[in-house]
């Protein structure tokens, strides 16, 4: 992975050697969201004879025991009034010892359980599309590069595919979305291959209005053809970008909220119900798999000891081993989000002064590789 800093000269390279391993040893695996979900509902399937799957459903509401006993099934009316009652769009009604939220940044089910949450919103929004890139590099190789109005990664996909996940500040964003692919891949070249003023100059022009994209893009054209050879080195030129996939750009809003408690009685919270980070650092899935990972060692304790697994008590252990760790990792990527995000040439500096000395320490990359692969 290579990450550099677009208004100084820092520049990191993290690696297999960080760890003493040949260069072409991965150090860190990319997944695309949709086979994370194929493999998820795969395993789910063949463990029909104990879990249900109920796709293309929507929860419409969430209540307790005692609030719809009047509606409820006479079987079910055996559980305690305590029990959380879901009820989906076909109008079934599920009741559930246990309530695991994973119900995504805006969850239902912590606004069931009341639980608030902290954070605010980023003043970027991210711009992502699947790019093709002029040539297959390899070794397979991550890009970041720092820029004032937000972080531009390229992460690598089969063959000579990526996808950009492009943090810019609002205001620019409806104006790039309306550009052509064609036009959008030119600026997408100039802010990673040109210096930051080029892309400046184009951004606030473009938002002036008194020049058009087209010729605005074409002077960029003309600037990558006479300057990127200058300003990149070839030990550190990111890929060209060839194309964008017709209708793969799309943009989300980013935000730092943090749930002020995990769990209630009957109730967990996980992933980004829990906890919502800006991706500069993707680490949203990971600390989501972490809280996974956690609550299943603390149900599966309890059932082993026969105790009420959906019990606060019982639940506490979850919400104890991960609440900190999310919110150092919360506070650490808000910190990186708000040093980057400046162009002010002292913080620069330091700025640059400390990735090249990081640049220098493999014992230290390699801590951070594995703080970031939850190790
Ligand atoms: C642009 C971008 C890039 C990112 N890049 C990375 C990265 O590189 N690495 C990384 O680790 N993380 C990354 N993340 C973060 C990552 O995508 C999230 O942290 C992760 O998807 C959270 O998973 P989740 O299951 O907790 O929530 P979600 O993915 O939000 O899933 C919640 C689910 O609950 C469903 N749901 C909600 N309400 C209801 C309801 N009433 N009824 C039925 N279903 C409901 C939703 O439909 C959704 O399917 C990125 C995020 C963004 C926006």
């Amino acid at each position: 992975m290579r990450v550099w800093d677009g208004i100084s000269n820092g520049r990191i390279h993290f690696s297999a050697q960080d760890f003493q391993q040949p260069m072409d040893t991965p150090m860190a695996w990319i997944l695309e969201n949709l086979n994370l979900h194929r493999a998820a509902v795969k395993s789910l399937d063949q463990m029909s004879d104990k879990v249900e799957l109920i796709d293309r459903t929507k929860v419409v509401n969430i209540n307790e025991s005692r609030e719809v006993v009047n509606s409820f099934n006479a079987d079910d009316q055996s559980a305690c009034p305590d029990w959380p009652v879901v009820q989906l769009d076909s109008g079934r009604m599920l009741q559930t010892r246990l309530l695991v939220g994973a119900d995504g940044a805006n969850s239902p089910v912590r606004k069931y359980s009341q639980i608030d949450a902290t954070g605010w919103p980023y003043p970027q929004h991210g711009i992502v599309a699947i790019m093709e890139l002029a040539e297959d590099t390899r070794p397979v190789t991550a890009w970041q590069k720092f820029l004032p109005t937000g972080t531009v990664a390229i992460l690598p996909m089969p063959g000579n595919y990526a996808a950009l996940v492009w943090s810019m500040e609002k205001e620019y964003v409806p104006l790039l979305k309306a550009l052509s692919d064609d036009d959008f891949t030119c600026v997408l070249n100039a802010a990673l291959q040109l210096p930051f003023e080029d892309l400046h100059y184009f951004l606030s022009t473009l938002k002036a209005g008194s020049v058009t994209a087209d010729h605005l893009t074409s002077d960029l054209t003309n600037r990558l053809t006479t300057n990127a050879a200058n300003v990149t080195s070839p030990d550190y030129k990111p890929p060209v970008v060839n194309a964008i996939e017709k209708q793969s750009r799309a943009s989300f809003p980013f935000k730092l909220q943090h749930a002020d408690r995990y769990i209630d009685q009957r109730i967990a919270l996980i992933g980004d119900a829990a906890h919502t980070i800006h991706p500069l650092a993707g680490q949203g899935l990971n600390l989501g798999l972490a809280d996974v990972e956690s609550l299943v060692a603390v149900l599966t304790e309890a059932a082993r000891l026969g105790q009420d697994f959906g019990d606060y008590n019982c639940l506490l252990g979850y919400s104890s081993a991960r609440y900190f760790p999310n919110l150092a990792m919360l506070g650490a990527v808000d910190k990186l989000q708000k040093l980057f995000s400046t162009g002010n040439e002292p913080v620069a500096f330091v700025r640059s002064f400390g990735f090249n000395m990081v640049n220098s320490m493999p014992g230290f990359k390699a801590w951070l590789t594995k703080i970031a692969m939850g190790q």
